[in-house]
This record gives structure tokens, sequence and C-alpha cells, in this order.
């Protein structure tokens, strides 16, 4: 079985050191988020982490959802229900929510860590509470105040959780497409009537309630995605005084069978005239809904990371232990049989480029957090639209890169394992299989990388990625003289460089011709993500050499960061190569051709 140990360390070294959260919280006024909370919050999640959500994982995976089709309920595996009854007792699902509510109101910088361990821990469980989060944050943002008394409190208690449907048959990644239908009702309600598929934690047991937040379309509705609307539709009805009702016309119609996470219901929902509310205006649905999107995006992009560190803890533990061959300058341990696979360069290659990916996509993901509580609530304008333009263009980066990231991982590691990683016996195999949905649900990657070429660079003239050059190029000034870090801050300096060229050829040539857009987004996504992630690495270097942290640790974030510089952020190159390209060799051969 696969083993968890949060990563404290580098969490603590990622938040306090590295992004000095503590002095942002301060400024943002969040009193008690000070270092000792914020440090007895993560070791009270790792706990639990540890002890409860981990060793319900294989079991999650072995049993699976079931799902009892004359009622249309849904059981989770043995322990789940506990488990969520525990988290919500702890507080854990108001844990960045507002006080108002019933929250504890910690920044959502802290709650992505936790995100992270919980993640890591058990991810079928985790997408039980994943998405009222979400919920949350729509109600907040677009709901009426009696929205927010009735359906808040519970959503942040715990009691209730929250679904985000919008996925139907004929209607994925396009949701101009959708079909379901809302009429309005005399008392002001809305009946609801479709089919939606793929709805995570749409059916359980582990709360009495369920809240669906269901795209639909109003009957004068314009075609396309101008004509979607967003609903709150409860499992159990409940009325405006926040009286709870009778069982909503909403059911479970079946649980789809698939390649991991099965301990995560994803539910096929009918909707059959169910009672729901307007949540913001008609029409308007879409604008809302990504509210909810943003915060799951970086959540399921935190999803990627959490499996890639726990791939990489696993098989670095079972590179220590497992010998055979000895290293080719010479036996290291001569008193064994052989030596550790962990002296081949080799296996060093694939652990060291999960060290390297999680270690800097923490940093990346992290900051991407403390960005959701500047855009909020920092001081002024000027300042909360800087968050917020950063915010906007890393999410795509955050989403799409630590998925396929924690993708890479969870093969890497699985390697390191040889065929003993194959077989189910080590837990690897359910990583790597519970990884792979990462980089489809919330958005493919594909899509990601269209959102960040398209909406977030060309169409909002490259504001977000404007200001983290602005931080690249005042690190690498501040750092000018440091001869120490001199090996990462001139190719840092020529890779921002590169990037802000880049952005400007793929401007102009998608100007004349729109396909260039949809044949450089992939590469420009994973060339942005590379040089973000030079940046926290030199960061990380020059923080952790002026630190007071043992040399150990200085040497081992020195070393990951030449590993990288060397082995992994010469990957933009074959990127640069792609975008440079265009979209001929893509767009040229005919469809007949493809299978002649
Ligand atoms: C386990 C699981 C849980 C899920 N949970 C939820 C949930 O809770 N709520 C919910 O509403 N949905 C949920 N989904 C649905 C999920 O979000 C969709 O599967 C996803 O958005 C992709 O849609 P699709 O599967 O229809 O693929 P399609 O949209 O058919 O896409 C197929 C392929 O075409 C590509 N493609 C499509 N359009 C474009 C384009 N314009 N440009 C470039 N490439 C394109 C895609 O990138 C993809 O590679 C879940 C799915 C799964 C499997």
């Amino acid at each position: 079985m696969s083993t968890y140990h949060a990563p404290l360390t580098d969490i603590r070294f990622a938040l306090h050191d590295v992004l000095q959260v503590e002095s942002l919280f301060s400024t943002l006024g969040f009193d008690d988020a000070n270092r000792e909370t914020v440090d007895a919050v993560l070791d009270e999640c790792a706990r639990m982490c540890e002890a409860v959500l981990a060793p319900l994982n294989r079991i999650g995976d072995e049993q699976g959802v079931r799902f009892d089709k004359a009622t249309g309920a849904v059981t989770t595996p043995d322990g789940f229900k506990a488990a969520y009854d525990q988290f919500a007792e702890g507080g854990w699902t108001g844990m960045s929510a507002p006080t108002e509510f019933g929250g504890m109101n910690m920044p959502h910088a802290i709650g992505i860590c936790l995100e992270e361990m919980i993640d890591a821990a058990n991810l079928a469980w985790s997408n039980f509470p994943l998405l009222s989060h979400g919920a949350v944050n729509a109600l907040r943002h677009h709901g009426e105040d009696w929205q927010k008394e009735v359906f808040l409190k519970p959503l942040i208690a715990g009691t209730w959780t929250g679904t985000m449907c919008l996925t139907e048959p004929q209607c994925g990644t396009d949701l101009g497409l959708l079909k379901t239908r809302a009429e309005p009702a005399d008392d002001g309600s809305y009946s609801i009537t479709g089919t939606k598929i793929f709805i995570t934690a749409g059916e359980h047991d582990l709360t009495d309630n369920i809240v669906h937040l269901v795209l639909a379309r109003l009957p004068d509705a314009p075609a396309g995605s101008k004509g979607i609307s967003l609903f709150i539709v409860p499992k159990i009805q409940v009325a405006r005084d926040g009286t709870v009702g009778e069982r909503n016309a909403v059911r479970c119609g079946a649980v789809e069978h698939k390649m991991g996470i099965h301990g995560s219901a994803t539910c096929v929902m009918n909707f059959d005239g169910a009672q729901g509310y307007l949540i913001g205006q008609p029409h308007k649905g879409l604008m809302a809904m990504f509210t909810m999107m943003n915060t799951a995006r970086l959540g399921v992009g935190v999803q990627g990371l959490g499996l890639a560190t726990r791939a990489y803890e696993n098989a670095l533990r079972y590179a220590r232990e497992r010998l055979q061959s000895r290293a080719l300058s010479g036996a290291k341990l001569p008193s064994k049989p052989a030596d550790p696979i962990l002296v081949q360069p080799d296996v060093r290659r694939m652990l060291l480029t999960c060290k390297s990916l999680t270690e800097g996509g923490r940093l990346l993901a992290y900051h991407a957090g403390s960005l959701v509580d500047s855009a909020e609530l920092a001081a002024d304008d000027a300042a909360r639209k800087e968050a917020d333009d950063l915010l906007g263009f890393l999410t795509p980066i955050v989403k799409g890169c630590l998925t396929e990231w924690g993708n890479e991982c969870t093969y890497h590691a699985l390697q390191c394992f040889g065929g003993h990683g194959y077989i189910a016996e080590h837990g690897i195999e359910q990583l790597a299989r519970d990884a792979r949905i990462t980089t489809l649900y919330e958005g493919t990657t594909g899509i990601q990388a269209l959102d960040l070429m398209g909406r977030k660079t060309l169409q909002l003239q490259g504001a977000g990625l404007r200001v983290f050059l602005g931080m690249i190029e005042r690190f690498c000034a501040e750092h000018a003289n440091d001869a120490a870090l001199a090996e990462f801050i001139e190719p840092l300096r020529a890779k921002a460089g590169e990037w802000q060229a880049l952005t400007r050829s793929i401007a102009e040539r998608a100007a004349a011709d729109p396909e260039e857009i949809g044949a450089a987004a992939y590469d420009y996504l994973f060339f942005s993500g590379y040089v973000a992630l030079a940046y926290w690495w030199a960061r990380s270097v020059a923080v952790a050499d002026a630190s007071s942290r043992p040399e150990t640790f200085k040497a081992g974030k020195r070393e990951t960061a030449r590993f990288y510089f060397t082995r992994i952020l010469p990957r933009t190159l074959t990127h640069a190569a792609a975008i440079a390209s265009g979209p001929a060799s893509l767009l040229s051969i005919t469809d007949e051709a493809l299978d002649s």
C-alpha cells in the first residue's frame, strides 16, 4: 500500500520563507492567521490526512461507490462517512469561509495547502467536500441575501455538500449546447428538467441534503452560451425561510464505472421538474458558474500536485530499499548483494523530475492561492486589479500544468517500482489511475491552454503576463550581483525575454490567422509553466541560502534547481520550436489522409 506523510517542511518553506504569507495576511486583515496558528492548522490537518484519510484510499479504490437502482441511493465506501463527519465536526469544511456564515476565515492560501494534503491522502474522498467550496463562492458573489442566509451556513458547516451540474450527454466543453430547461413557476421558483451526466458527488450518503448548482435555459433564452442561467436545486426542497421540505424531483439514474477515483460518486442526475431558484441575473449563469469553476480549477490543479507528492514519497523510499545491480562506477554497498536502485542515474532522473516539478509546482499553486486573497482584500483598486490579472493568467497554468505534471510524476514513480509498480500491492498504479482524471475534468488541458492563450493573454493584452514578468525582472535585478545565483539568474532573465517575444509573435500571427491560437496554445501553456517554475526555483535557492535552515536542506534546493535548469527547463526549446512551426503541420493534412 502507498503511504502518505505530509511534506510539512517544504510546505512551511513555501508558505513562510518564500511567500512570506504572515506579513501578507496581516496586511490583508487576517488577524488570526499568524505563524503559530497557521502551523497548528497545518499540523492538525496533516495528522488527520495521515491517520484518517490516507488509510481509506485503498478501501475506496477496491470497494468503489455502490448504487441502488431501485431507490437511486449511492453508498460511499466503508469509512468515508465517519471520516467526513470528523472532517465537518472539526470545522475543516469552512476553513476559508467567512465567519459571518460560520466559517473560520482563514486565508485561501492556507486552504490550498490543506487541499494539497487532503488530495494526496485520498483523492476520491476529497471530491466530496471540494465542490462545496465552489458552490459557496458562487453563492457569496452572485446569490440573493436569502439564498446566502439559507444555503451558505449548512454548506460551510459541511452538513450539506454542493455539486456543479454543467455536463450533458451532448454538451461537454461547449456549454452553448446545453438543453436542460427552466420554466418559471407561480411562486417565483423554477421547474428544472433535463439530464446531467458525470456529476461529482451528485448523490451520496455523507450528508442529508445536496445543493446542486445547475446550468439551464429559460424559455426566452437566446441560443448558445449567452442564454444560460444558473439555478440552485437542492436534493431536499428548501423554502425561502430555510424550512426543509419534501424530496425534490431530482434523482441519480446511474453511477459511472471508471478508470480511477472509484470512491468518488460520478453520477447521472435526472431533473424532472425539480424546484430550483435562479442565482444572479437571467442568461448570465455562465459568469456566475465561472466564479465556481475558477475555484475548482485551482483545486483540481492542486489535486495533481497532491498525487505527485505522494507518488514521489513512495518512489523515493522504494528506490532506497530496492537492491538491484551495481553502480556504474563500482559497488556502493559492497557488503550487500547489490546496490539500491537510487544510485542509478536513470532512477535519479525520474525522482528529480518529480521533486523539481512538485516543489516548484507547490510555489506556483500557493502563490495563486495567495492571489485569491489579494484580489479580494488588497487595500487599493490597483493592487486588487493587479492580483486579479495575475490570478486569471496563472489559473489555467496551475490547472493545466500541475495536472499534467501530476500524471508525469505518477508515471515516473510507477516506473521506479518496475513491475512491482504495475501490480496493485504497492498502491502506485492506483495513484497513476486516479491522476488521469485531473487533466480532463474542470476543462481539459487543451481548454486550459486556449483560455491562457486566447482570453488571458491575447484578449486581455497580456495584463497578467506583464505582472509576472515584472516579478521576474525585479528578482533578477535584486540578485544581479549575487555570484552564487548567477547560474540561475542569467537563464531566467533570458527565458523571460523569450516568453515576451514569443507572446508578441503569436499575437501578430494570430491577427492574420486565428488558427495560430489553437496551434500554439498547448505549447504556450507549457512554455509558460516551465518559465514560471524556473522563477520559483531560482527564488527558492535565494531564500534557502539566506535562511537558517540546515545545510542539507539548502543543498537539496540548490541541486534540485540545477537539475531543473539543466534538464527540465530546456523542454521550453521544443515548445518554442513547435509554436514557431505554426498551424501548417497540424492542418495541412486532409481528413482522408489521416487514415490513409
Ligand atoms: C470523473 C468525472 C467527473 C466529472 N465531474 C463533473 C462535475 O462534477 N460536473 C460537471 O458538470 N461535469 C463533470 N465532468 C465532466 C467533465 O468536466 C467533462 O468530461 C470535460 O469538461 C470534457 O467534456 P467532454 O468529456 O464532453 O469532452 P469533449 O468536450 O467532447 O472534448 C473531447 C476532446 O476534444 C477537445 N476539445 C473540445 N473542444 C475543443 C476546443 N474548442 N478546442 C480544442 N480542443 C477541444 C477536448 O480538449 C478533449 O480532448 C466530470 C467528468 C468525469 C469523467
